[in-house]
């Protein structure tokens, strides 16, 4: 018998994440945050001379937002709506006794105009399009969210809440894969020198059912999508980094043109904060008080 604890069980019981019952869905301890943040801060100092806009939406979007996109028609299994009681006072007596009887009473339930936030970006697309035209330059954001995606799991790094940080980039074909260049570089700087092995590699979404075959395929033929891998808790490496490049996708389904009126082109490089952690507390202990020092240097020097 295999005596030897999981990480996800070693990360509990080192109290950096706090189980709730609930597959994916966990309380952070402060150092855990800690290490986010200090993570985050490492990421905000090497962008802090590209001009970014900074904006912070909560972490939820229009539900008219998710069915412009098209998010119910690439990632249905993902997604999450917010539905509310919306009853009277008979309704209210019925869902307090289908809940005391263990009966479904969520059936009752009414969806409301808010859906969970999919990506950090997912808010830019529609607010771009709203403020006209982009610039020569085009534009530059820096967003972080809580994102929501429905894939319950035993594995702590595939969560239902977990927070993504983006830096997203619209404008002109050679502008935004510049931006992705640029990125690449900078995260494999980065992530060597917090010691953490990692490999960049091509990838795809997990687009829904057949359909969603042939966009996998395309999206990797066409480099669409590269991620950056590092073993953390599983025989395959976890995607921590990804490396966007959406062409005109975001910019027709919404609207945003360049200044010639052209659709524009938008990518994003996104951080997958809890996942980084992870392979931090992985690969360099359950105390940060141990990390390498050139690590500790990194973060909190
Ligand atoms: P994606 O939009 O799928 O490329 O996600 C961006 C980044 O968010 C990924 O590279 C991961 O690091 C992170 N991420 C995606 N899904 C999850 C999840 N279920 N749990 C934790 N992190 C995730
Ligand atoms: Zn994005």
């Amino acid at each position: 018998m295999d005596a030897t604890p999981s990480f996800l069980d070693q990360m509990i019981a080192a109290g950096h994440l706090v189980p709730t019952g609930v597959d994916g869905l966990y309380g952070r301890s402060g150092m855990f945050e800690d290490v986010i943040a200090r993570f985050e801060a490492a990421v905000t100092d090497i962008g802090k001379d590209d001009g970014a806009e900074v904006l912070r939406f909560p972490p939820a979007v229009t539900r008219k937002q998710i069915e412009t996109s098209g998010y119910m028609k690439s990632f249905p299994q993902l997604a999450g709506t917010v539905h509310s009681f919306c009853g009277g006072d008979h309704d209210h007596a019925l869902l307090l006794e289908k809940i005391d009887t263990g009966e479904d009473w969520t059936q009752d339930q009414v969806a409301t105009d808010v859906a969970l936030t999919p990506a950090a970006c997912y808010p830019l697309y529609p607010m771009m399009a709203a403020q006209g035209a982009l610039p020569e330059a085009g534009r530059l954001f820096d967003v972080q969210s809580y994102c929501f995606r429905h894939e319950p799991s035993t594995d702590p790094c595939r969560m239902q809440l977990f927070r993504m940080r983006e830096y997203v980039r619209a404008g002109t074909p050679d502008q935004v894969q510049d931006f992705r260049e640029l990125w690449i570089e900078r995260a494999k700087s980065l992530i060597g020198q917090l010691e953490l092995p990692f490999d960049v590699v091509p990838a795809n979404d997990p687009f829904f059912g057949r359909a969603g075959k042939m966009m996998k395929l395309s999206q990797r033929d066409q480099g669409l999508k590269l991620e950056m891998v590092i073993p953390v808790a599983n025989a395959q490496p976890t995607a921590c980094l990804s490396f966007n490049y959406h062409q005109d996708h975001f910019a027709t389904t919404w609207g945003v043109e360049l200044a010639d009126g052209a659709p524009a082109h938008t990518g994003c490089v996104g951080f997958g904060l809890e996942r980084l952690a992870l392979a931090l507390f992985k690969h360099h202990g359950l105390d940060v008080r141990g990390w390498p020092a050139g690590v500790r240097g990194l973060l909190w020097g």
